[in-house]
């Protein structure tokens, strides 16, 4: 799938807090975690939205760089 064009896939760093349930549905493995906190490696990011309604406390997005 194409990713998005002009748009960033966002991690809410005040929100995380690092239970791993995106890191286990994103199907590239562009998710990590460290230390209590999913990081993705945006440039490799799909776009793909799988991962956003995983996490329990909406802390995924996809935004528009220009917003
Ligand atoms: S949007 Fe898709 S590719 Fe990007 S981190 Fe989420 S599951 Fe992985
Ligand atoms: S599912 Fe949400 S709370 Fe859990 S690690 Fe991912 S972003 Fe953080």
């Amino acid at each position: 799938m194409a990713r998005q064009i002009n748009s960033i896939f966002i991690v809410d760093e005040d929100l995380c807090y690092g239970c791993g349930a995106c890191i286990a549905v994103c199907p590239i493995d562009v998710l990590i975690l460290d230390d209590r906190l999913a990081v993705v490696d945006e440039e490799k990011c799909s776009h793909c939205e799988h991962c956003i309604p995983a996490c329990p406390v909406f802390a995924l997005s996809i935004k528009g760089v220009q917003d």
